[in-house]
């Protein structure tokens, strides 16, 4: 397992805030995970690609942080079902999926992140969510330190939603899926379809963490942000992606996640006064 110390963490979140942990855990076994979170001298904070966090701080010496990437992110496809560690992308997931001609996670070709990042946030899109496909979630409870296996019925899956957003003791640690038996063209050309339809619409050219807020019920929140003269708007580095407005952008890569966090507020406030409606926020504050 690689540790280190004073770990810039720019690279490691996709708002591109810069930041540096006081000490970092890059688990690449399951013995790793184990070793690390039985040690309760400090708190721990889970980082898988960091698409969908706000880093507060410019520096974290608090607690530790463990990150998800590479180093763990064996992946084995017997048959229909694929098995994906933590650390893996979505995007070579849905790569392996495509070479085994299995079908389904075409659209998450294109939603950065890890494995252990879409089974926490229940990664979503066009109306598809990544535990559409799950059969089971290997976790590791941190209360009793031991591995544990939960069954798709019994992860509280919803819109963005799952069982371990509410239970910060257990650690994604493996999951499998159960695919369809596809033809490798139809499934690459839904990724390709999928892919630049998001482009035209998103901005993919700037940091950012995608969507910031939940969708309220029955309202779109960039059309009512827009709706505001929004777009364009900046808090320092910051700013209301001109493209899409419900994306905030670092457009000069100095945003702070103190600049984010007031655009935010100011969005918030400026919402509710005008369609009573509360914006609650998708992304992970850290
Ligand atoms: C351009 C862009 C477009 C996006 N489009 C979409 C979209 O269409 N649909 C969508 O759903 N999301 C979208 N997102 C957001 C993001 O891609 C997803 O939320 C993704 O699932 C986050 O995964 P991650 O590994 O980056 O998680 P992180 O940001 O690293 O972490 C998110 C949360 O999960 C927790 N976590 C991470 N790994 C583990 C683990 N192994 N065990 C326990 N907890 C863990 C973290 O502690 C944190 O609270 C987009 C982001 C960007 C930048």
């Amino acid at each position: 397992m690689k540790i280190y110390h004073n770990y810039d963490l720019t690279a490691c979140n996709s708002y591109r805030v810069k930041a540096v942990a006081a000490r970092v855990f890059m688990p690449e076994t399951d013995e790793d995970i184990a070793v690390v979170f039985s040690d309760r001298s400090r708190p721990r904070v889970i980082l898988g690609g960091g698409c969908n966090v706000i880093l507060s701080k410019d520096y974290y010496d608090q607690f530790d942080f463990v990150i998800f990437n590479s180093a763990f992110s064996a992946c084995s496809v017997p048959g229909t079902m694929v098995i994906a560690e933590a650390g893996l992308s979505l995007k070579i997931l849905s790569e392996t999926a495509l070479e085994n001609e299995l079908s389904g996670l075409e659209y998450f070709y294109d939603v950065p992140g890890s494995v252990g990042g879409a089974v926490f946030m229940n990664a979503e899109t066009l109306g598809e969510s990544v535990s559409d496909w799950i059969e089971s979630v290997t976790f590791f409870d941190t209360q009793d330190l031991s591995f544990k296996t939960l069954p798709k019925q019994d992860l509280a899956s919803g819109y963005r939603q799952s069982i371990f957003q509410h239970r910060p003791d257990w650690i994604v640690v493996r999951v499998r899926l159960v695919l369809l038996r596809g033809d490798s063209r139809a499934i690459h050309k839904k990724m390709m379809d999928n892919l630049t339809l998001r482009h035209q619409k998103q901005p993919w050219d700037v940091p950012s963490a995608g969507s910031v807020f939940r969708r309220p019920q029955g309202r779109f929140v960039g059309q009512m942000i827009e709706q505001l003269g929004l777009k364009g708007h900046a808090c320092g580095g910051a700013m209301v992606s001109p493209k899409h407005a419900g994306f905030i952008v670092n457009y000069n890569g100095q945003a702070t996640g103190r600049d984010i966090l007031d655009l935010i507020a100011l969005i918030q406030d400026k919402v509710s006064a005008a369609y009573q409606v509360k914006l609650e926020l998708e992304q992970r504050i850290i």
